[in-house]
């Protein structure tokens, strides 16, 4: 063989391979999982994304669930329909967010969970005891369920508080709220399944540790979302709850997914497979 036909053949051979490392990606990537912050975001391609199963790529039917602290969500629905929960006043020490909305749903009429009024765009607002009941709102399907803020009746002051459980694009959310006392087997009829949990878990004034873990086992949701729990921005002697280091104590550490954002994204198609506690930051309120 002459030296110009074993210099071709070396120089197809070096063209295949890098082909074939295009094809399959470097194995470098194939160490990012969804969820992984490393992970690239929308519009940036790295070689291997060609090759990523189809549930991978984001859905069309994403909701994007934004927590801003508290008890506080924003949730949107693939079609821009915005619900807002528990839109907190001043006083709980998070920076007040811009919020804006289609539909309010606060649970009671607590100063950390009723601030209606700093909701944009004129939303249709369920509040307290008028949110019981089923209703559909902007072709959203709600329910209230009543249940109380307390648990021992010395406590009896703190009043009731509503269950809001609502159905987006093939996803249930159920907020508790300020939840006191364990729910009945007709509260948890009335509310129905729920994919996604927005629990408080700061206890104190809510349900205490023994009675969160008995209500994410009769929820058996995919995501739990904790909430109302102790964060470096509320003082000391005005909230005396407990943080959310002492919620995951114990917990499966594979089973804690830390966002590193306030916002995730949800859809049907998309919902773990194994139960999940996603774990959202809040916007620090900015110092003086
Ligand atoms: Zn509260």
């Amino acid at each position: 063989m002459n030296s110009t036909v074993v210099w071709g053949r070396r120089c197809a051979a070096a063209l295949m391979a890098i082909m074939a490392l295009l094809l399959v990606g470097f194995p470098a990537d194939r160490a990012c999982v969804a969820g992984d912050p490393e992970t690239p975001g929308d519009g940036e391609q790295k070689p291997g994304d060609a090759e990523k199963p189809k549930d991978e790529e984001k859905p069309k039917d994403a909701i994007k669930v934004t927590w801003h602290g508290h008890a506080c969500f924003t949730i949107e629905a693939p079609d821009g329909t915005k619900i807002v929960t528990d839109p907190f006043g001043a006083s709980v020490g998070y920076r007040l967010p811009d919020l804006q909305a289609d539909i309010v749903l606060v649970t009671h009429d607590h100063a950390d969970h009723n601030s209606a009024s700093t909701v944009r765009g004129e939303p249709v607002l369920l509040k307290g005891k008028e949110g019981i009941g089923k209703r559909s709102i902007k072709g959203i399907n709600i329910v209230g369920v009543d249940s109380l803020h307390y648990d021992k009746d010395a406590d009896k002051e703190r009043g009731y508080n509503t269950i809001y459980s609502f159905e987006i694009a093939g996803v249930r959310f159920c907020h508790l709220g300020d939840l006191g006392r364990k729910l009945t087997t007709k509260q948890k009829s009335e509310i129905g399944k729920a994919d996604v949990l927005m629990i408080p878990v700061g206890g104190k004034v809510t349900l205490d540790s023994a009675a969160v873990e008995s209500m994410i086992s009769l929820f058996s949701p995919r995501i739990v979302l904790p909430m109302h729990y102790k964060t470096k921005v509320m003082k000391d002697e005005d909230w005396p709850l407990t943080t959310l280091d002492d919620f995951l104590k114990g917990k499966k550490p594979d089973l804690v997914i830390r966002k590193e954002s306030n916002t995730a994204e949800v859809s049907k198609s998309t919902l773990p497979k194994r139960q999940e506690i996603w774990v959202l930051e809040y916007e620090e309120k900015r110092p003086k």
